[in-house]
């Protein structure tokens, strides 16, 4: 069978993201995007997941994940099976997050809402800034909640494993690298090319409009976090 997934959306708990992407929002965006699979992947936080997962209920299938920003400002898509783990690994992040409120003409309100898109209060960590644990650590914090680690926008100029290190961290211990939508190819892409990794295409959404609009066409037998955990392990050859 094969599935739509966009597996890297933002919702209104991102500095950066829209304030109009709540819950019920992303699920009619994904809808009707005719996605069957979604990943919610706030800046350094899982609190907005679970209700977009209630707001979801059975279709489009919606993985808990978040987006990490390493040490060296690396992004790192963090997917998990449920949101109990998201969230608890979340809470290690948050943890080494500075405390504060940004300048409100530099980065929006971070808005913990429910599923009906009611908002519960606002997120007082900088989710948009680098937390404490280095590259390795993040990949080994991911896999300690058993979770996929994916390289985040590995073409991009910016936040990716190339533009901060200079080369792909062959031992860091990635599941799979994502790409998104670019006008240009980077310099470093027959690098990517020569990964001997699964690569996902998402959409890396922080507007409603741009959900699905880059996507990966997945080979599954139904949405789930396990058959995307089996999809990779298979084109790792493992
Ligand atoms: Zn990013
Ligand atoms: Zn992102």
């Amino acid at each position: 069978m094969r599935l739509m997934a966009d597996l890297h959306i933002h919702s209104a708990l991102s500095p950066c993201a829209q304030e109009e992407m709540s819950p019920p929002a992303i699920v009619e965006a994904a809808r009707e995007a005719g996605l069957d699979l979604i990943a919610v992947c706030d800046h350094n936080s899982a609190a907005n997941a679970a209700a977009v997962q209630r707001a979801a209920g059975e279709w489009p299938h919606v993985i808990a994940g978040m987006e990490i920003c390493s040490a060296e400002e690396v992004h790192v898509v963090a997917l998990f099976a449920d949101a109990t783990r998201a969230e608890r690994a979340a809470a290690e992040v948050l943890e080494t997050l500075p405390r504060g409120r940004a300048a409100p003409t530099s980065f929006g309100r971070q808005l913990l809402m429910d599923a009906s898109g009611a908002v519960l209060g606002e997120e007082l960590r900088l989710l948009g800034t680098a937390c404490a644990f280095d590259l390795k650590s993040t990949v080994q914090l991911i896999h300690r909640f058993n979770g996929l680690a994916i390289a985040a926008h590995v073409n991009r100029p910016s936040f990716s494993v190339f533009s901060q290190l200079g080369g792909f961290p062959s031992g860091a211990g990635f599941d799979a690298v994502e790409l998104a939508a670019v006008r240009v190819d980077p310099p470093w892409q027959a690098e990517i090319d020569g990964l001997d990794l699964p690569v996902l295409r998402s959409s890396d959404s922080h507007y409603l409009e741009q959900i699905g609009s880059f996507a990966s066409e997945l080979s599954m037998r139904c949405p789930s976090f396990e058959g995307l955990r089996e999809l990779v392990c298979r084109q790792r050859g493992g």
